[in-house]
């Protein structure tokens, strides 16, 4: 059978829509090779290149296996970061539109009771980080008893010692008889050896870019690989002249510290760049703006620590900078992992001062080359990109579509201020759409029920009829106020 199509899987017919209106037409090599084996429960250890479409890979074939009249959680994704858990519990949203799938995601610095009430309703799949997932279980406010996959991702990251404790106290909480899946870009013998602890059997599946699966592999060969030698005082002059001589896009500038993003963030803020900075130290709200705003492409250069090393998928990044080079070789590779994404080139820079060069030589041990060491430019060359430089900065940058924007064409989401508190239910708001003449309960999407307000996505582009009607509808006597979510 050609498997070079999603048609030819034995796909929901609603999963397949959304991968077709999401545009993808073809799996990609990982996805391949692991949606057949997850249909079957299988447990995989799976270590593929980062940007190869591992989210997806796991995904589909999940949102494939849910029961939708299950209402409790049937799936828990952990992720190292916040952010990434954001990032996965939308892709879900997205595959599983069309079904109605419902994602929540769990993660600390945000309202524990808010999320305590969207656990209380309908929820098929819980992404999080481990911390808050833990305390939702301690405090009985998620129930597990349904989970039957558990999907470790950024696995080697899980499986060290910052997380390692938590993430085991979950895994031992969750039945035995479901399905484990571990994912990375990077997967340490002793990770695998690690994680069999916790597996049935797993198959191993190593999706590199070539055929040899010799270390090498890890990085992909559409990345041209940069160093320029310079001294730490040095650094921030240095970083102006590249940013000028390059003049990119959009850019990621890695630190290793909240201080030194701040230090460069202020410093290129003063130079009328178009950036913004993203930490640990940062409210959860502003690190979510950041990002999205990143993601829709409103800002050119983005500050940041190892926070958004992993797994963070912003499309078309043309350049990474290694402002400070980080002591652990395997973030080298997640960190070149934001350029050069599904298929597209990129570029990534280091700047290497005296101090770094021992790390440096690890780094090159683990990818299996020498990164190419060029002279800092010279003031005539920066000068000369100068005003192409000036020009692009005073542009705005082209603002980049969301995933789910193609998905969204066909959906329109309702905002109506009733809620729990009114004794509204799912099904309340079911009866009286699905009652509307020209629509049936297929065209309802996902419902979430507030205490005071409740939304509603209609789909298939009913939207509009929907809107019109339940305008003149009242609910328990009352009219609503109704109006749609951009
Ligand atoms: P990931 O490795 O999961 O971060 O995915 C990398 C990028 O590839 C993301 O932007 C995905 O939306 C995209 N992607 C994943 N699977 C496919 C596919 N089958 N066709 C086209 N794009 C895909």
């Amino acid at each position: 059978m050609d498997k070079d199509d999603f048609e030819n899987y034995n796909l929901n017919d609603e999963i397949k829509d959304a991968l077709k209106d999401m545009g993808y037409i073809s799996p990609t090599k990982v996805q391949k090779e692991v949606i057949p084996l997850a249909l079957q429960r299988i447990d995989l250890i799976v270590r593929s290149n980062t940007g190869s479409g591992k989210t997806a890979a796991y995904g589909i074939p999940i949102c494939h296996q849910i029961d939708w009249m299950i209402n409790k959680a049937q799936v828990l994704v952990l992720t190292p970061t916040r952010e990434l858990a954001i990032q996965v519990k939308e892709d879900f949203t997205n595959i599983g539109r069309y079904k109605r799938v419902k994602a929540t995601a769990l993660l600390g610095g945000q309202s524990f009771q808010g999320q305590q009430i969207e656990l209380k309703q309908k929820t098929h799949i819980v992404v999080g980080t481990p911390g808050r997932v833990l305390d939702h279980i301690k405090k009985g406010t998620l129930s597990i008893d349904f989970i039957n996959y558990l999907v470790i991702d950024e696995a080697d990251e899980m499986l060290n010692m910052g997380f390692i404790d938590q993430v085991e106290s979950i895994i031992n909480k969750i039945k035995t008889d479901r399905v484990t899946m571990l994912f990375s870009a990077t997967m340490p013998e002793q990770v695998r050896k690690l994680s069999l602890k916790y597996m049935f059997e797993p198959i191993n599946i190593d999706v590199l870019e070539d055929v040899n699966n010799d270390i090498t592999n890890n990085v992909q060969n559409n990345i041209e690989h940069i160093q320029y030698k310079t001294e730490e005082i040095d650094k921030l002059s240095l970083l102006l002249d590249l940013t000028v001589v390059e003049n990119p896009d959009t850019c990621i500038i890695f630190c290793n510290t909240k201080e030194q993003v701040d230090k460069v963030y202020d410093c290129l803020k003063l130079e009328k760049y178009s950036c913004d900075k993203m930490h640990g130290g940062l409210e959860q709200r502003d690190r979510m703006l950041a990002i999205d705003k990143f993601k829709k492409g409103k800002f050119r250069y983005l500050i940041a620590t190892n926070l958004v090393a992993r797994g963070i998928d912003v499309e078309g990044v043309p350049l990474i900078i290694n402002y400070d080079i980080f002591p652990d070789k395997e973030v080298y590779i997640h960190r070149t992992g934001r350029t050069a994404r599904a298929g597209l080139s990129g570029k990534v820079i280091s700047l290497i001062t005296p101090y770094d060069e021992r790390y440096l030589s690890f780094i090159e041990d683990y990818i299996g080359f020498k990164i190419l060491n060029i002279e800092v430019p010279t003031k005539d060359e920066v000068l000369k990109s100068r005003e192409a430089f000036d020009i692009k900065m005073k542009e705005k940058p082209t603002p980049k579509q969301s995933k789910a924007f193609k998905l969204n064409k066909q959906i329109m989401k309702l905002r109506i201020n009733i809620g729990k508190k009114k004794g509204i239910r799912a099904t309340t708001f079911v009866g009286i759409i699905s009652n509307i003449e020209g629509v049936t309960a297929e065209d309802i999407g996902i419902i979430t029920i507030m205490d005071t307000l409740s939304f509603i996505e209609i789909l298939n582009g009913k939207g509009q009829i929907v809107l019109n009607a339940m305008k003149r509808t009242k609910i328990k006597d009352k009219a609503m106020a109704i109006n749609v979510v951009f």
